[in-house]
């Protein structure tokens, strides 16, 4: 199996997802291992943010740079287990410095379903409004 080098990117087209089949983070061994239990689902969440007091989740996010449906069904079936919001950022691949807009899709929890809307989008909007938001959901939680 070969590994992933930053200098491979014209050979790995450089999508988030052969980042991720090339094992730079694991994901593919811990994958491979895991999803030999049946009968469950295994989800690679890519955030959760949570309560530094109490470890309360306030917010389950996933991210993606492609442009086709991402499915959040799971995702959303998590956070309304906590009774909080879910959250897709769609970004550019490889904004490590959040040079571009992003696009943010925000589910209240109990929006279930295989494709259920957002509650709410945001279209091209700066990564500044994706940590105002998450500083809402802190400064709306109490305990
Ligand atoms: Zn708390």
């Amino acid at each position: 199996m070969s590994t992933f080098r930053p200098d491979d990117s014209e050979r790995y087209s450089s999508t988030a997802s052969n980042v991720e089949k090339s094992g730079e983070r694991n994901f593919l061994a811990l994958s491979s291992a895991a999803r030999r239990v049946d009968r469950v689902y295994h989800y690679d969440l890519d955030l959760f943010q949570v309560c530094k007091r109490c470890f309360q989740p306030q917010v389950f996010m996933e991210a993606t740079s492609s442009k086709g449906f991402k499915n959040t069904s799971i995702l959303r079936e998590i956070a309304t287990k906590f009774e909080v919001p879910a959250i897709l950022i769609r970004h550019e691949f490889g904004d490590e410095d959040h040079a571009y807009p992003i696009d943010i899709h925000y589910w209240n929890p109990g929006i279930l379903g295989y494709d259920a809307p957002p509650t709410r989008s945001l279209y091209g909007v700066s990564w500044g409004t994706l940590i105002s938001t998450l500083e809402g959901l802190r400064d709306r939680h109490e305990c």
